[in-house]
């Protein structure tokens, strides 16, 4: 009964009914006109949408157990500690930097368009320094595992990677003076939206939602980032508003030439948990025992991931110039191969 109970509070948890139960127990709708209550309303809104993708995939027989597997063991793992260092990382962060904030700002619609740029520079911050720092690779790695995309794989992170973002993201915001409030706010559209750009082509075949993809980060935006072809590595690193990546050069259209293929660059066994959550701590452990003199060996967990002592790098800045530039031999090759082929016709 106690195992059944527990259960049932994990499905009613997982699911984000507890609000709407807690409402319909106490008769209490006028709650749907207050904010906490209007968060609590949505918040069913993606784990249905994940059950509908599954049963989609089950019914098209595209349903495929690895898919889903993994992020699933992931969620079990990380359901308590994980989430726990986040709200401790955010608590500590709004405490320590609350009072070297530039200014206060309020509650107000043009406060949250404010507070959502500077939001989206700490995400930013924490997701390009998550790509191209190797430790911190580490901690983010196990979200680019899986080996396609549907919404599960929102729930697959190093149970550390929370609270390293959170770090980064809440001081940001705090010392640039967003108020509490309004960063926990800003908080719920982003985690809801951050789930959200991971549905599946199961149901949402073509991501870029029309005329939105030229304006927002779309899911089709978001497959390129999980991509791991030479022309995605490394790109739009943003969750809702692309503007630092536009600012920054990272930024990325989905190519109808290039199909995504997703997953990192070495080989992973994606059967093997320990591979998947602690693969990338041995590697660069591996590195940095290897790698002759002190200065070598730090460089190896701060350089970007494929630096290598011997100078053979293999780091995405390298692998995408060697790309772009063979494209450009090809192209250039092309209409002298078509020449050739008219002459000896
Ligand atoms: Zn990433
Ligand atoms: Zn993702």
């Amino acid at each position: 009964m106690g195992l059944l109970h527990t259960l049932y509070n994990e499905l009613i948890g997982f699911m984000g009914l507890r609000a709407l139960i807690d409402m319909y127990q106490t008769g209490n709708y006028k709650v749907l006109l207050t904010l906490n209550g209007l968060l609590g309303a949505v918040s069913p809104v993606l784990p249905l949408l994940l059950v509908i993708e599954i049963i989609r995939a089950v019914t098209y027989r595209r349903f495929k157990i690895e898919d889903y597997r993994m992020p699933f063991i992931i969620f079990v793992i990380n359901r308590t500690i994980g989430r726990f260092l986040s709200i401790a990382a955010v608590a500590f962060c709004i405490g320590v930097f609350e009072k070297y904030a530039l200014f206060k700002t309020s509650f107000t619609w043009y406060w949250l368009i404010y507070g959502y740029i500077i939001w989206e520079l700490g995400h930013f911050l924490y997701h390009y320094w998550g790509h191209t720092v190797r430790l911190f690779w580490c901690l983010h790695a196990t979200h680019h595992i899986p080996q396609s995309m549907n919404l599960s794989v929102s729930y697959a992170h190093f149970f550390l990677e929370g609270a390293y973002a959170d770090v980064i993201r809440t001081t940001v915001c705090i010392l640039a003076g967003v108020n509490p409030p309004l960063l926990f706010f800003i908080m719920f559209i982003d985690g809801s939206w951050g789930g959200f750009i991971h549905v599946g082509e199961n149901i949402i075949r073509d991501g870029r939602l029309g005329f939105l993809n030229k304006w927002i980060l779309t899911p089709s935006h978001h497959r390129v980032h999980h991509a791991k072809n030479p022309l995605y590595m490394d790109t739009n690193f943003c969750n809702l508003l692309n503007i630092w990546d536009k600012v920054f050069g990272t930024f990325q259209y989905e190519d109808a030439n290039v199909s995504i293929e997703y997953g990192v660059s070495r080989d992973v066994n994606t059967r093997n948990f320990f591979d998947i959550y602690f693969g990338e701590f041995y590697y660069l452990a591996l590195d940095v025992w290897k790698a002759p003199g002190i200065l070598n060996k730090i460089r190896y967990i701060f350089m970007p991931p494929g630096w290598s002592h011997t100078g053979a790098h293999k780091t995405a800045v390298v692998v995408k110039r060697a790309y772009l530039e063979s494209l450009k031999q090809e192209q250039s090759a092309a209409p002298a191969t078509t020449l050739y082929e008219t002459e000896q016709r």
